[in-house]
């Protein structure tokens, strides 16, 4: 009698995914508090609403006012300037949480947070002189209070289909000094949150002679400046809800205030911080957790809105999960070990494995989402159900630049055989 009531089993509670950086990671009271209200929004409003946005490829705007609700637009906003004052590993942590229910939104916010962390904590690191620091002073507390205060929202566009967004190349944007501010002109493509945007955080170059990748600025361009406008269609393969279209700059004129860094300042970040460049990819370690989540719900039948069929009892099945957990897994492990190492002048080894992060879950990502579709089977791609958007906006990852997968391995393969300085003759 004993022995058979001690096989009888509590009824099973249905697979409950599980945080997205897994039990016992030391986390900070701040970082624990953001990651639960991410999950909460994930689940209860993000998830839900992501198949419209992708349906339709508009922007997830009711999801960014939840987040503004949230505080999360000021998320790494300085406390003195009222943000949440988030360091880089909270942010990566908190998008990785969100993009495992919208890439979308992960992805969008990522580009307006990047707008207050290079102003911010990372600008906080560089050097500069003192006339510079009291520019830069003045400068950030326009742009945070808009940002904490009036819940603003940025973009940042610096692709122009040239070598320029891969850092091989100044910018074609240019920037003119003029009477009390700047005169821009050009193009931007690709350029995320479009017409959602309330300020555009232009990268140019400063219209000068002999002008290089030193003379790079950053630039915030008001989304009502005359002279700027936004043009082209957008009905991409994935990440749909980005709203990524093209930008056109007409003798925009900024005031001296719209600067985001001083002269020279960008030059030196994009140097010396390389993790500024891996701040996409959070949105894809989410993406990948997703598709990891999805796929044993459903093999257990618990899908909400499928019929409760079990698939889990077959060995290739399990096999084929064991494989996606460890690359999950894998990924995970680069990802917050990255994450942990971003600071100024980081040392080879941190770069190098920065680069291997970035590239790993870009690749895994989709390899991830692509082994789940196969293992799920056919009525797993079905629109109705969220697989298949997974696998579309997890394409995107390895094509953006300054980082895609090529040019991660690009910079590996060289910085690892070459010192600084060194040539072959
Ligand atoms: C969903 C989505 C959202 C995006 N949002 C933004 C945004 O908000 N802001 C923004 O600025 N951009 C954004 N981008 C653009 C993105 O970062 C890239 O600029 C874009 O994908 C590049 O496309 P392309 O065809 O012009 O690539 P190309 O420049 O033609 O490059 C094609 C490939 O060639 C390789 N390559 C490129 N340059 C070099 C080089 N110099 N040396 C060696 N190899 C090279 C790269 O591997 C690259 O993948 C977004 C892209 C996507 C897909």
């Amino acid at each position: 009698m004993s022995a058979q009531l001690s096989t009888v089993r509590p009824p099973a509670a249905g697979y409950v995914p599980p945080p997205i950086v897994g039990e016992g990671y030391p986390l900070t009271d701040l970082q624990r508090e953001l990651l639960a209200t991410a999950a909460r929004l994930g689940r209860e409003k993000f998830a839900p609403r992501a198949a419209q946005y992708d349906r339709e490829a508009t922007f997830p705007f009711e999801n960014y006012d939840d987040l503004r609700a949230a505080g999360f637009l000021k998320i790494c906003v300085p406390t003195r300037y009222g943000g949440l004052g988030a360091d880089f590993p909270t942010y990566a942590m908190v998008a990785a949480e969100i993009g495992r229910h919208c890439g979308a939104t992960a992805l969008t916010w990522n580009m307006h947070v990047c707008s207050t962390l290079w102003s911010g904590l990372l600008a906080d690191g560089l050097d500069m002189t003192t006339e510079q620091r009291a520019e830069h002073e003045r400068h950030r507390a326009l742009h945070f209070a808009r940002i904490a205060g009036e819940g603003k929202i940025y973009a940042q566009p610096f692709s122009e289909g040239s070598a320029a967004a891969a850092g091989k190349a100044p910018f074609g944007t240019l920037a003119a000094k003029v009477e009390g501010g700047w005169l821009l002109n050009g193009k931007k493509i690709f350029a995320s949150l479009s017409g959602a945007a309330d300020y555009y955080g232009v990268l140019c170059t400063e219209d000068r002679p002999d002008r290089s990748v030193r003379d790079t600025l950053y630039m915030a361009v008001p989304a009502d400046a005359p002279g700027f406008a936004i043009t082209g269609d957008w009905d991409p393969l994935g990440m749909r809800g980005t709203v990524s279209r093209t930008l056109l700059l007409k003798d925009v004129f900024v005031p001296d205030d719209a600067q985001l860094m001083p002269r020279g300042v960008y030059y030196q970040a994009a140097s010396r911080w390389p993790h500024m460049f891996s701040t996409l990819s959070p949105t894809y370690m989410g993406l990948a957790q997703g598709a990891y989540d999805f796929t044993i719900q459903y093999l257990r039948g618990e899908v909400p809105g499928t019929a409760p069929v079990k698939r889990r009892m077959y060995p290739t099945k399990q096999i084929a999960v064991a494989e996606m957990r460890i690359k999950l897994e894998q990924t995970r492990a680069l990802f917050l070990r990255a994450a942990g190492e971003a600071k100024i002048d980081p040392s080879r080894d941190e770069r190098l494995r920065c680069y291997a992060a970035h590239y790993t879950i870009m690749e895994s990502a989709n390899d991830i989402a692509r082994l789940a579709i196969r293992t799920c089977g056919g009525q797993s791609m079905l629109k109705s159900l969220p697989l298949e958007r997974i696998y579309r906006d997890s394409r995107c990852g390895s094509l953006m630049l300054p980082w895609t997968a090529e040019l991660c391995l690009d910079r590996i393969g060289r910085e690892a055989l070459y010192e600084p300085g060194e040539a072959d003759d």
